[in-house]
């Protein structure tokens, strides 16, 4: 002897309205043999629909037990019952509950889908719909079908896993009587045939007439139960139950997922679209960020290399509108001594040069410019990491001739010769003054500050103070040299210590800036210390005075530069997180009035046997697939924009595939994330709650 297929023991279903309660089904004991026909009757309301739910494990009693095939469905968890819905159970609706807009042999194939067994699942859909005259039919929607064919299609859906039960809740409730008599014709069939168990709901004594049995129903309790004629009694076979494996299982919850996700996002194009507006918006953002703002630290570490290594610069105080300080200092406050002294005396200090600067007219032929000629010392160059193109530097030998020689920065070159010219050995006039020019300056393009640095023509230092800038004796520096114990020599020009190109001191004029070379990166805040004090000494600077000169260290301006150009990144990864939140919290949106819209499709699936991680995983991909598509139109989008930026600002782009890999992940993430609310609220439905939900 073979358990019944149902045994309901005692089972009460409670349905709480306010105050009221009604006891849809009061202390229900029923039992069904394999292979019996059983109608079940009453007038409406009388319970029918409470008890059917509960058999068909959508719903669950309040009191009592219901035990399927021998086991109590009480100690089932969720995804066995989700099995069992898909695979021991087949129900029949009266509202057929097709999955809209969805092939008829796709809607019979589903349950099989659920159950993990994709192997030729749409062939034996195919076969099914054949076996109950829908052949021609397989490719039409829901929506194509007459009433009829669409319940013949949910008939052939709860058949398909060979369940040991068919559930039918009057499914000839929204059919005309000719197809009715079809519909009830082909259950009999089964039943007759196959020997499936039927348990059918109807209020008309037709259709009950076709049944071996009929349970009458009334106020929640059986007011009858009567055997018409005897049911051909069969042996159950066990009850089987596919459990796919893990690969296999695995498969089918990302091809189900997928599906379901890209038919959400087909049918909505346009809704999609503008969901992933925020997360396109951010993730552009983000590349186009990392995109210009490695670049410009790139050209910041550039220039930084070309202000020269551990480098000083000490100027003269420019004065203030205010008029505290005039007289000899206030301009010009900076003299050759001061600089040879800071060279001898600091010990932080590995080298200096020296520059003074006028405007003047250069002449070479029928050209003449106006440019910036500027007398330095020999290491100049050196300090500054300033390199010569073609030709070649000043020599100590130079400044100590005071040779009649020039290099010439490319925007005088382009002046005076021409573009691809070589100047090399040419003689061009400075103030009417011949120098030959020996070298040509590599190109360095515009300073920060805009100013066309390649606009210049050096001298040796000696040569602009004796020729060109007119002889300079300063009363007030030979003065202070001469109090600070510099020994003034009016003899010819000797090299010293002190004086290593022997300039002569009568010459020893103002200068425009003196570069500092540090020894090292290490001692360069001591360097500005040393150098400080010593110009205070040498200038008789009071304590609390201010200096009339200013000692600045070129690497500590760079890296305020390379700040700023962070704090415009900072800005840029504000906008693109706030555009990333916002376009997060838009598909969370959006995915919530979805889980609403398809709140009756999510109940269908349960029904069919969809657990709830299927649910849970089919809404959490279509918000990745959201954020992701939009993710990766962004990346596209961003490296268009840091492309045009870096061409419009002159800067190079760089963009590493870590970057837009990590940002294709982080709008990934962000589907995640907020797509899990909705996802969580729509696995957690109840079954029949979401069948019921208008
Ligand atoms: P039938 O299918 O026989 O027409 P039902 O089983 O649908 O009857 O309903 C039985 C009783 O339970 C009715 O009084 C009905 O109003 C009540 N009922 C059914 N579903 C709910 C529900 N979700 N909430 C509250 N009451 C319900
Ligand atoms: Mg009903």
């Amino acid at each position: 002897m073979t358990a019944p297929v149902i045994s309901l023991d005692r089972v009460s279903r409670l349905y709480r309205l306010g105050d009221v309660e009604v006891r849809a089904l009061d202390d229900v004991s029923l039992t069904v043999e394999p292979g019996e026909f059983v109608a079940i009757m009453g007038t409406s309301g009388s319970g029918k629909s409470t008890l059917m739910n509960i058999l068909g494990c959508l719903d669950q009693p309040d009191s009592g037990h219901y035990l399927l095939e021998g086991v109590d469905t009480a100690t089932l968890s969720e995804p066995d019952l989700a099995r069992i819905r898909g695979q021991r159970i087949g129900f029949v609706f009266q509202s057929f509950n097709l999955l809209t807009r969805t092939a008829a042999i796709e809607n019979v194939a589903l349950p099989l889908f659920y159950a993990g067994q994709t192997e030729g699942s749409l062939g034996r859909a195919r076969d099914a719909l054949a076996k109950l005259g829908l052949a021609e039919r397989q490719k039409n929607h829901p929506n194509q079908l007459s009433g009829g064919q669409q319940q013949r299609v949910a008939i052939a859906r709860a058949l398909i896993n060979d369940p040991a039960i068919l559930l039918a809740d009057e499914p000839t409730g929204n059919v005309d009587s000719q197809t009715s008599a079809e519909i009830m014709n082909a259950i009999t069939t089964l039943n007759r045939e196959q020997g499936l168990t039927v348990v059918l709901v109807t209020h008309e004594p037709d259709m009950a007439a076709y049944a071996d049995r009929v349970v009458v129903l009334k106020d929640g309790r059986i007011q009858s139960d009567t055997r018409s004629r005897e049911s051909p009694r069969r042996i159950q076979p066990a009850a089987k139950i596919h459990r796919p494996g893990r690969w296999e299982e695995i498969r089918s919850f990302i091809g189900l997922a997928l599906l379901a996700a890209l038919r959400a996002i087909g049918r909505h194009k346009m809704r999609a679209a503008l969901t992933m507006l925020g997360v396109f918006i951010g993730v552009a953002a983000l590349i186009a960020m990392v995109a210009v703002g490695e670049g410009a630290r790139a050209v910041v570490k550039q220039r930084l290399a070309s202000l020269g290594t551990n480098l000083l610069i000490a100027t003269p105080a420019s004065t203030r509108s205010g008029g505290v300080r005039g007289g000899a200092g206030s301009t010009s406050s900076l003299t050759v001594t001061d600089a040879q002294a800071i060279l001898e005396e600091d010990e932080a200090v590995a080298d200096v040069a020296w520059v003074a600067r006028q405007n003047a007219q250069a002449v070479y032929g029928d050209e003449n410019w106006a440019t910036s000629v500027q007398g330095v010392t020999p290491s100049y160059l050196s300090i500054r990491n300033w390199a010569v193109a073609s030709g070649r530097d000043f020599t100590p030998e130079d400044e100590h001739d005071g040779a009649m020689i020039c290099i010439l920065g490319q925007s005088v070159v382009d002046a005076l010769f021409g573009q691809d010219a070589d100047p090399v050995g040419a003689t061009v006039l400075v103030k009417s003054v011949p120098l030959t020019v020996v070298g040509v300056l590599a190109v360095k393009g515009n300073s920060g500050g805009g100013q066309d640095q390649d606009d210049v023509i050096l001298t040796p230092f000696s040569t602009s103070q004796q020729r060109i800038l007119g002889v300079s004796t300063p009363s007030a520096s030979v003065a202070a040299a001469a109090q600070s114990g510099l020994v003034i020599s009016l003899g010819g020009p000797q090299s010293s210590p002190s004086n290593p190109f022997g300039i002569q001191p009568r010459l020893a004029g103002f200068v425009n800036a003196i570069y500092i070379q540090a020894r090292d990166g290490g001692v360069t805040d001591q360097a500005v210390d040393q150098v400080t004090k010593t110009l205070e000494r040498r200038h008789r600077i009071k304590p609390d005075a201010d200096d009339d000169f200013t000692v600045r260290n070129l690497t500590e301006i760079a890296e305020v530069a390379e700040q700023s150009s962070r704090v415009l990144e900072i800005l840029l990864a504000a906008i693109a997180s706030i555009s990333l939140l916002v376009g997060g919290i838009g598909i969370m949106n959006i995915l919530l009035v979805s889980v609403t819209e398809r709140t009756r499709e999510i109940g269908i699936r349960m029904a069919i046997g969809a657990r709830r991680v299927h649910v849970l995983l089919q809404f959490l991909v279509e918000a990745v697939l959201l954020s992701g598509i939009g993710g990766g139109a962004g990346v596209l989008t961003g490296i268009a924009a840091a492309k045009i930026i870096s061409y419009a600002a002159g800067w190079p782009t760089l963009l590493s595939p870590p970057v837009i890999a990590g940002a294709f992940l982080v709008s990934a993430v962000i589907g995640v994330f907020f797509g899990f609310y909705p996802a969580r609220k729509a696995a957690l439905l109840n079954p029949i709650d979401a069948l019921r939900y208008e």
